[in-house]
């Protein structure tokens, strides 16, 4: 691993270069950033659970006609994916109120919305990822509006298929953040789902009790958060019982005293 050329490290991932020329590793870390990475931890086991939550929907999303950077997974921290030029800007999708949503417009959380909302934030560390419109991405180039077509459509597409897939393990998909790349091929370029999809980038609740079962946890000091991604991935059947990664996830715990 060590001989591996590093491309970069974020907050939950490494990147290395691939196998092939246009292919990345992405190793998938067990620390966890909140608040513009203000608050800074770790959560054991998360780069294992995350690694297989997003191969899975990845995997799935593919089955219906989503292309992604996704290639196929390596091992318990490691996937293999396409490198992409990545569209500078985070779009959040929403169906119930939370987070900075409930914040800036004085919603209570757990509102649910008319329909669902779509926001687009600039990736931009040094300037906490700021929310634009359209009107600023088309502005400064960030993407064009063909892409936002493509990007806004897909969006839609991949909430109603993981809403659907959530609902039906009694998870409510509250909110949650993609991203998208840009491939080449020839002159012309085509967007593609990139980054990773996994309860660091979502707001899962348990549809009867409201339990969360994301990174809030972590945000807000709830406790648990290793046991809820857990959860997360053995109601959607990842890690079944008695598996060796279930074995190999639980003596990594043991290992690291919890
Ligand atoms: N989100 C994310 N990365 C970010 C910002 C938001 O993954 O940099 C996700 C977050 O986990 C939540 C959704 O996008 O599921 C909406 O987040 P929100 O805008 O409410 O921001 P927050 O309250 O998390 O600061």
């Amino acid at each position: 691993m060590s001989r591996r050329r590093q491309i970069y490290e974020g907050k939950a991932k490494i990147l290395y270069e691939g196998p092939e020329p246009g292919t990345i590793i992405q190793y998938f870390k067990d620390d966890a950033t909140a608040f513009n990475a203000e608050k800074k931890g770790t959560i054991n086991g998360k780069g294992v659970i995350n690694n297989r939550i997003s191969e899975h929907i990845f995997t799935l999303l593919g089955h219906i006609g989503i292309p992604s950077h996704f290639i196929r997974r390596l091992n318990m921290r490691e996937q293999l994916v396409k490198q992409v030029e990545i569209v500078p800007i985070e779009v959040i999708v929403r169906n119930v109120a939370a987070g900075s949503l409930s914040k800036r417009l004085g919603i209570e959380e757990g509102t649910p919305l008319p329909h669902t909302l779509l926001e687009y934030c600039y990736k931009d560390d040094a300037l906490g990822d700021p929310l634009v419109a359209e009107e600023h991405i088309a502005c400064f180039g960030w993407a064009s509006q063909e892409e936002m077509q493509d990007i806004s459509a897909m969006a839609i597409r991949i909430n109603d298929f993981m809403a659907g897939m959530f609902a039906g393990i009694g998870v409510k998909l509250v909110d949650f953040k993609l991203e998208f790349g840009r491939v080449f091929e020839g002159d012309f370029s085509r967007i593609i789902l990139a980054d990773e999809i996994s309860p660091d980038g979502c707001r899962l609740w348990d549809i009867k009790t409201n339990e969360k079962l994301d990174k809030d946890r972590f945000r807000r000091d709830l406790g648990g958060e290793a046991e809820a991604y857990q959860e997360v991935a053995r109601r959607l059947g990842l890690f079944p019982e008695g598996s060796s990664e279930v074995t190999d996830l639980n003596s990594e715990r043991k290992k690291r005293g919890k």
